[in-house]
């Protein structure tokens, strides 16, 4: 059979880790189909952020532009205390940032990232989207593999990504293991128009309220026209749960014991909705014959670093990059895309675990001695704290091409 027999290389799931990944992979020459399982492609509507080395992988398959012209540019990483509403510290976002690591640091409305996703895909004839086309399982004979949809319909390929998603069936079928874990921190999201938060909020910062077991976070979106409220607590959920409507009186009553001013903003969020947050141990196994994880079906973390799908982004990348270096070695491709990325992706869960703990939701003194800590640091200082998060993610490019500069050239770019 030749190169890219069937339907080339299958993607199930089409959300960012699996867009990503198409366009990577068709880049490199590959033919993808991808199946995403729900009537239409579309994210949810809230925002995200994205640090500098996103808009890195951003750049590997040719859309950095596309995305930073939806994006808001915030000045500042600002964190506050919530018991005390004092200001802890703020870092600068602007020039010295910008040089410093060759991108913005930016919130983006997910849709709006999604779109520009969608659209490069839909300009390469060598990329297939299907929707309704769940896919319940697997088979492979070390050459292909084959899935099996819903619809009892039979997709074949010469390689499968379960892009799928932390409740991966792809993954289960692989590896059988445990749900995620639950550690019982539950965030609540909301946006609202931009005109609802009185303009003495209206930061243009990503701005962090630690408190006594929660936080609150927010920032504008979408050309200013929103407000993005994502507010978490420690609260000891013990069940998974996506997006469930809340009302306004169990908001209050979770977040009653930190700052007025924190409450005054928190109030004006509205049509709140739950995520109750889970992750998943690391692990190495991600590839079983031709058929590999990617994104949060192969490393689900709690957003506390703001980091997963900037890891879904940079997993696509070097999956692609593997793809044009093995040509048609398509097993090495995929072992080499797992090499590549298990290590920095088992940082980022266990980083964020660690965040969680020590700088978001720490109580009485362990609160006084993060201040502290901060507090103490200058700006430069913290940019290196963060050289290893916002440099990194292009290991592939180093590994494929040694001699290669990664791409930390300065990129234009102009305020939002
Ligand atoms: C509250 C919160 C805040 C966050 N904030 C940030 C942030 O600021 N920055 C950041 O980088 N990350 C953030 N994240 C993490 C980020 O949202 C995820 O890591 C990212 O969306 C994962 O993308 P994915 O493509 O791997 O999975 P998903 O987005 O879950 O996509 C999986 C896709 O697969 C489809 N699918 C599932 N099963 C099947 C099947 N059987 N067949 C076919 N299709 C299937 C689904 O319909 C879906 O379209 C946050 C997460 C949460 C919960």
């Amino acid at each position: 059979m030749g190169r890219d027999a069937h339907g080339g290389v299958l993607v199930a799931g089409g959300g960012i880790g699996g867009l990503s990944a198409a366009l990577a992979l068709a880049r490199a020459g590959r033919r993808v189909t991808v199946l995403e399982r729900s009537s239409e492609l579309r994210e949810f509507g809230a925002g995200i952020q994205l640090g500098p080395n996103a808009f890195h992988a951003l750049h590997s398959i040719g859309i950095d532009q596309a995305a930073l012209d939806q994006a808001i540019y915030v000045d500042r990483l600002r964190l506050m205390n919530a018991m005390t509403a004092e200001e802890v510290t703020a870092l600068d976002l602007g020039a010295a940032f910008r040089a410093r690591f060759g991108y913005p640091y930016a919130v983006i409305h997910r849709g709006d990232l999604y779109r520009v996703l969608i659209d490069a895909c839909s300009m390469h004839q060598s990329i297939a989207i299907r929707t309704n086309a769940e896919v319940v399982r697997f088979e492979q004979n070390g050459s292909d593999v084959e899935v099996v949809l819903a619809s009892g319909e039979r997709v074949a390929g010469i390689a499968l990504i379960g892009a799928d998603g932390i409740w991966s069936g792809i993954r289960r079928q692989m590896l059988g293991d445990a749900p995620p874990r639950v550690p019982g921190h539950t965030t609540f999201r909301s946006v609202i128009p931009i005109e609802e938060m009185p303009e003495a909020f209206r930061w243009n910062d990503a701005t962090l309220w630690a408190g006594d077991k929660c936080h609150i976070v927010h920032y504008p979106l979408s050309g200013y026209r929103l407000f993005n409220f994502a507010i978490t607590a420690h609260n000891d959920a013990t069940e998974a749960v996506s997006g469930e409507p809340v009302d306004a009186g169990e908001i209050g009553a979770t977040f009653e014991h930190v700052h007025d001013t924190v409450k005054q903003i928190i109030r004006h969020g509205r049509d709140w909705k739950r995520w109750v947050l889970c992750d998943r141990d690391p692990t190495h196994h991600w590839v079983e014959g031709r058929v590999a994880l990617l994104g949060d079906a192969a490393h689900p973390t709690l957003q506390y670093l703001a980091q997963g799908a900037c890891m879904a982004i940079e997993d696509g990348v070097s999956l692609g990059d593997a793809f044009g270096f093995f040509e048609d070695d398509v097993d090495s491709a995929l072992l080499v895309y797992r090499d590549l990325r298990v290590s920095r992706t088992a940082q980022i869960v266990l980083k964020s675990r660690a965040m969680g703990e020590h700088v978001y939701h720490p109580h009485g003194p362990r609160a006084s001695l993060r201040d502290a800590i901060l507090r103490s640091k200058s700006d430069s200082e913290l940019y290196e704290d963060l050289a290893w998060l916002y440099d990194g993610g292009q290991e592939s490019k180093r590994y494929f091409d040694p001699s290669a500069t990664p791409n930390i050239e300065q990129t234009e770019v102009v305020s939002a």
